[in-house]
């Protein structure tokens, strides 16, 4: 039998928290999630607090990840960080193709093409976030919109690399809405990310984590991550206060 996926809960705090701001709310998660096991915790953090985050969280079950990165090294690039950059940190990872950045920033699944495979070479484990609108659920176009992105998004990824990235579901009109998925909502689409995958690869399906993401609360994080495919959550509002993220985080624990 194939190992079982470890779970993971990733906080995104999008454009919230000042350095200082960050260091008050390590200082408040790490005592409250010191005895946790078996989940892999990461928060998602600003360029700006990277630095100091990765500093206080080491040595703990703590990992810090960056929220964007460009695909190129170096360059002339203004206003953009590369992969090197980071993992010289000791970042960990990186969310590649949130929807903010999709829908806000024009971030494109041709860029994201070049970005996950350039993170996985600089050591960076990816999360790579898709997800349907409100409108493509309601015209029937969630498989459709996820079987492009998918498609797209990982095919400079070789198989044997497949497994390395983090997927993220995240219906868009779920998302800073308070609205989530039902579970069987979730269920069905990240068992269908599965599927994609696995089009590719049955050992890499097997093997991938794949996320639910959209308004994940203490009060709905136990339910979710019950649900046989879903194998953690990437948190947005909820994880900017460490006591609820703690919360989610042992929601999670085998
Ligand atoms: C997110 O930003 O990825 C997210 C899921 O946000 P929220 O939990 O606030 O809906």
């Amino acid at each position: 039998m194939a190992a079982p996926r470890a779970p993971m809960i990733a906080g995104n705090w999008k454009m919230y928290k000042t350095e200082s701001q960050a260091e008050e709310y390590i200082q408040g998660l790490l005592p409250r999630v010191s005895s946790v096991s078996g989940v892999d915790i990461a928060v998602c953090v600003p360029f700006t607090d990277l630095r100091a985050m990765v500093d206080s969280a080491r040595g703990s079950r703590v990992e810090v990840y960056a929220q964007n990165m460009h695909h190129e090294p170096e360059g002339p690039f203004t206003g953009e960080v590369s992969a090197p950059m980071l993992s010289e940190l000791d970042v960990s990872g990186v969310v590649l193709g949130h929807s903010e950045r999709r829908e806000l920033f024009g971030e494109t699944d041709r860029a994201l093409a070049l970005k996950i495979p350039a993170a996985l070479a600089a050591g960076l484990a990816p999360i790579l976030c898709v997800g349907e609108t409100e409108a493509e659920r309601d015209g029937g176009d969630t498989e459709r919109k996820l079987r492009h992105q998918i498609g797209e998004d990982l095919t400079g990824v070789p198989d044997e690399r497949l497994a390395d990235v983090v997927i993220a579901y995240e219906p868009i009109w779920a998302i800073g809405t308070g609205r989530v998925a039902i579970p069987e909502q979730a269920q069905d689409a990240i068992a269908f990310v599965r599927a994609l995958v696995g089009g590719r690869s049955p050992e890499a399906a097997e093997r991938v984590r794949i996320l639910y993401g959209g308004s994940v609360k203490p009060e709905n994080a136990g339910e979710l991550l019950a649900l046989p495919d879903v194998d953690g959550a990437l948190v947005g509002g909820a994880s900017l206060d460490a006591g609820s993220f703690a919360e989610i985080v042992a929601a999670a624990q085998p």
